[in-house]
């Protein structure tokens, strides 16, 4: 529907996050009307503070955008389209997240993963805007990734699971087993705030720069990005999430992606300007949560 009055449009935003949701009324970074934070509970109860929210707000919402915690089907074609699937938080198996949210408010919904809209918040006002082929990771309490192929949000069979893939784990140096439930030692199982954590018995906020700590975390986030780099032969690399917060982090892991790569990716963006390759989101944590807004958007 077109716009016919001087009024700007508003769009709803939800990431929603193992911990939290946050929502968002926005015409895009520089126009947030209303934001919430809303702590993930059960479905029903995190859910209906989500819909009084948009309900309380007095601006027109044309459409709401669902970056959600996963696994989750973003098949449009699919019967459970907008499910949350096989999560390991329980209460939410099998929840029609995008299904409750349109059949309280009425509008049309957009639902992807909470990567893939953190990457879309990036493309449309951040780190990536321009290009055609990025990915974008969040490492935090769990750890995802997503973004664009050719211009196109990355789903395939249901969307990728970048934070599961498997990474050389010398026992020897790290004899932590690995958290992640459904394969320990993946990159998640590894490299994960909970994984720092449970491996150094302290929170990882609390570990200085120096600690033995961060020399292992620099090293599987590296492994992680030059697997990613060989196989997506991304523009850019975005980090974000908490342990990405820790900003030492990152010259750590550019110069650890330089030397595994060894030369073979041949490429000033590699060779040179790495700073400019592998970066922070542009955004912050708001990343998702407009990246939901610009999904929105452009259902209309
Ligand atoms: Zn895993």
């Amino acid at each position: 529907m077109s716009n016919t009055s001087s009024e700007p449009d508003y769009y709803g935003g939800i990431e929603a996050g193992g911990t939290k949701f946050n929502c968002v009324v926005a015409g895009g970074p520089d126009r947030v009307a209303l934001e919430t934070r809303i702590p993930t509970t059960t479905p029903q109860e995190t859910l209906d503070q989500v819909i009084a929210f948009f309900k309380r707000s007095a601006l027109p919402i044309k459409s709401i955008g669902i970056g959600s915690f996963g696994p989750v089907d973003p098949d449009p074609n699919s019967p459970t389209f907008g499910y949350i699937t096989s999560t390991p938080k329980l209460a939410w198996q099998h929840t029609d997240f995008a299904g409750a949210i349109r059949r309280a408010l009425g509008v049309p919904i957009a639902f992807d993963t909470d990567v893939n809209a953190a990457a879309y918040g990036e493309h449309t006002w951040g780190a990536a805007q321009g290009l055609r082929t990025f990915v974008y990771y969040t490492i935090g309490t769990g750890i995802g990734g997503g973004g664009m192929v050719e211009g196109r949000l990355m789903h395939g069979l249901i969307h990728p699971e970048m934070g599961h893939v498997f990474l050389p784990h010398d026992r020897a140096r790290d004899p932590y087993p690995g958290c992640c439930p459904y394969h320990g030692d993946c990159f998640e199982g590894l490299a994960s705030g909970p994984a720092i954590a449970g491996r150094w018995g302290a929170d990882p906020q609390t570990l200085p720069p120096d600690h033995p700590a961060w020399a292992l975390e620099a090293d599987y986030i590296a492994l992680a990005l030059v697997n990613t780099i060989c196989i997506l032969s991304p523009q850019r690399i975005i980090l974000g999430g908490g342990v990405m917060e820790r900003r030492f982090l990152f010259p750590m892991i550019r110069q650890r992606v330089q030397t595994l790569l060894n030369g073979y990716v041949v490429h000033a963006a590699i060779l040179r300007d790495i700073d400019d390759y592998i970066v922070p989101p542009a955004l912050g944590a708001q990343a998702g949560v407009l990246g939901a807004v610009a999904l929105a958007r452009d259902l209309c």
